[in-house]
């Protein structure tokens, strides 16, 4: 114990001494007083599980703004995804977020999920990026071959906090369907990925970018099908929520999925603080937007951001940093 307490000491003495040689330097070491080291810009981005799209590109991100912005220390966090990541940007944990455009308009306005903790303002808008597509993936020894077969199966609805999770309830209504009448399981991608394998649950709703790594892995080792959502449920969904848009998957995206798949997509939109530097904003969207084939190599998707369609479907007010960016380059 003593000993413990002995090399703490020591160890804190050596750590002060650090800091008091670092705060003694001048930072270009030409004795200017006055000029100080870039200060550290802390980027945490904020995306969602590992299985996901928002994980990869938002790693590709974070190697983007460090090499491009001085100072930056960029970070790609696994989260929950869309809901949980409003929280972070509410919060002043997350300075850039991977978000669902649906979810970013419900929480701006204060409606559908947001009604009860009312309108969540500190969100600003960036860009959107791609098409997330609902993607309900059966197991092939479920019977499962459309929505409405998952009446009193095993279902992942998506994370706690997932934007997945708030399509999976809407489109089960659309069917008449709640989850008094399924077995709701709250699972991230790979979770999904996993207990379908393993014949733990039936079917997964998946609300990603295709191809979607959790998917391709699963198509790998099991018998699985993607589900299509009926032209008049996706027509019925387009009126009561408009973000959503038809969409087919293609056939081939996935192994042993033979035909184009009909349902419905919302887009991935990026996210910053109301609050943040106008100034940091800018270099952001700047960084990005010079950097895109940073993005396109990190997933197919990625290759989706372009400056000519990064206002389609945009949900919140833009921030001025951003909008400066454009205004610029528009
Ligand atoms: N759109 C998903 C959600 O918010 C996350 C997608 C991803 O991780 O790529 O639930």
């Amino acid at each position: 114990m003593f000993k413990t307490n002995r090399m703490l000491m020591i160890l804190m003495a050596l750590v002060l001494m650090g800091a008091l040689i670092v705060g003694c330097t001048p930072a270009d070491g030409n004795g200017d007083e006055g000029e100080v080291e870039a200060e550290t810009i802390f980027i945490s981005i904020a995306t969602g599980g590992t299985g996901g799209v928002y994980y990869p590109l938002g790693g590709a991100m974070a190697k983007i703004f460090n090499e491009n912005i001085e100072g930056a220390n960029a970070n790609a966090e696994a989260t929950g995804a869309s809901i949980a990541n409003i929280q972070l940007v509410e919060d002043g944990d997350a300075q850039l977020a991977l978000i669902q455009n649906d979810i970013s308009y419900y929480a701006y306005e204060g409606i559908e999920m947001y009604e009860d903790k009312g309108k969540q303002e500190s969100v600003r808008g960036m860009a959107t990026v791609y098409p997330e597509t609902i993607q309900i993936v059966a197991h092939g020894d479920s019977g499962i071959e459309s929505v409405e077969d998952m009446v009193g199966k095993k279902v992942a609805v998506g994370d706690v906090g997932s934007g997945t999770e708030a399509n999976a309830r809407q489109i089960l209504a659309a069917h008449g369907i709640t989850y008094d009448d399924i077995t709701p399981d709250y699972l991230s991608f790979a979770e999904a990925a996993d207990n379908l394998r393993d014949g733990h649950i039936d079917a997964a709703f998946i609300t990603a970018g295709f191809p979607t790594a959790a998917i391709t892995e699963i198509t790998q080792v099991s018998d699985v099908k993607i589900v299509p959502v009926a032209q008049d449920i996706v027509d019925a969904l387009k009126v009561d929520y408009p973000f959503y848009t038809g969409v087919e998957i293609p056939a081939g995206t996935y192994r042993g999925q033979d035909d184009d798949v009909n349902t419905v997509a919302v887009m991935a939109m990026l996210v910053v603080p109301a609050d943040m530097d106008e100034e940091l904003a800018y270099s952001m969207t700047k960084a990005l937007f010079e950097n895109l084939d940073v993005l396109a190599a990190a997933h197919d998707r990625g290759a989706d951001l372009k400056l000519e369609s990064a206002l389609d479907g945009m949900s919140l007010p833009l921030h001025p940093g951003v909008q400066k960016y454009f205004d610029e380059v528009m």
